[in-house]
C-alpha cells in the first residue's frame, strides 16, 4: 500500500504543483483545504477541482474563523495592494499577511496525519517570487518539523517520524509553472487572485496575480485562467 501523506491545498498554482509532485513520488495523497473567511474564497472552489482532477484519496475542508481575528487584507475590512512593483513585492511583509496561518494550517495538517498514520506533510511554500510571508522560509519549516515530532504521540512514541515537505521551497514562480506544465496539472483549474471580480476574472493587479503573471510570462506559457488586466 503505498504511504499516505497530508498535503495542503489551498487550490492555487503553488499547492496544486506540490500536490502533483507529492503523486508522483508515489503517495497516497489527503488534500487539506481550509475555509478560513478568506477574502478569496473563490479559491476553495479550485482546491474542490484540483483535488478531482488529481485523484486525491480524500478530500477534507475544514472551516476556521479566521475573520473573528482579523489583522490581515485577506481576512478583515482591509484593501489589498495592487499594481505593487516587483521590488515593493519583494521588500517587507505586506498587509496579505494572515497572522500565523501556516503554523495553523500546519498543525491541522499535522493533527490529520497522526490520524492517518501518515509521517509526510507537503506545502507549496516558496520564497524566490513571494511576498515576504514569514511562515513561508525554510526556518520556520524546519521548526515546525522538530515540533511535529515533539507534540504528538507518534513522534514521541517513536511509530512517526514526520516531515514537513516543501518542493518548491527553492524554485521561482517560472520554474513552479514549468513544473505544474511537466507534471500535466491543469492549470485552468487553479486560482491565485486575493480579489475576484465580480464577473468571475482574476484581478490582474494584486501581488499574487502580479507574480503569477510574472511566473507565467518567464516561462513563455499562457495563463488559462481570464484576468482582469
Ligand atoms: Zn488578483
Amino acid at each position: 500500500m503505498a504511504a499516505r501523506a497530508v498535503v495542503l491545498l489551498s487550490g492555487g498554482l503553488d499547492s496544486a504543483t506540490t500536490l502533483a509532485v507529492a503523486r508522483e513520488e508515489g503517495y497516497a495523497c489527503h488534500a487539506l483545504s481550509f475555509d478560513y473567511g478568506q477574502r478569496h474564497a473563490r479559491e476553495l472552489e479550485s482546491a474542490k477541482q484540483v483535488a478531482a482532477s488529481q485523484g486525491v484519496a480524500r478530500h477534507l475542508t475544514l472551516r476556521l474563523d479566521l475573520r473573528a481575528i482579523g489583522g490581515s487584507a485577506l481576512t478583515a475590512d482591509m484593501a489589498v495592494p495592487k499594481g505593487r512593483s516587483d521590488e515593493a513585492i519583494g521588500e517587507g511583509i505586506p498587509v496579505t499577511y494572515v497572522p500565523a496561518r501556516n503554523t495553523i494550517f500546519l498543525s491541522h495538517a499535522l493533527a490529520w496525519a497522526e490520524v492517518l498514520g501518515a509521517q509526510d506533510i507537503f506545502l507549496g511554500v516558496n520564497v524566490l517570487d513571494s511576498s515576504g510571508y514569514p511562515d513561508c522560509r525554510p526556518e520556520f519549516i524546519a521548526a515546525f518539523e522538530r515540533l511535529a515530532n515533539l507534540a504528538t504521540r507518534a513522534g514521541v512514541d517513536g511509530t512517526s517520524r514526520f516531515r514537513v515537505h516543501t518542493p518548491l521551497i527553492a524554485l521561482s514562480k517560472a520554474q513552479i509553472v514549468a513544473r505544474a506544465h511537466e507534471l500535466g496539472v491543469d492549470l485552468a483549474l487553479t486560482w491565485s487572485c486575493y480579489e475576484p471580480q465580480p464577473d468571475g476574472r482574476a484581478c490582474g493587479l494584486c501581488d499574487s496575480c502580479l507574480l503569477r503573471k510574472k511566473g507565467f510570462a518567464e516561462a513563455r506559457l499562457d495563463d488559462p485562467v481570464p484576468s482582469a488586466h
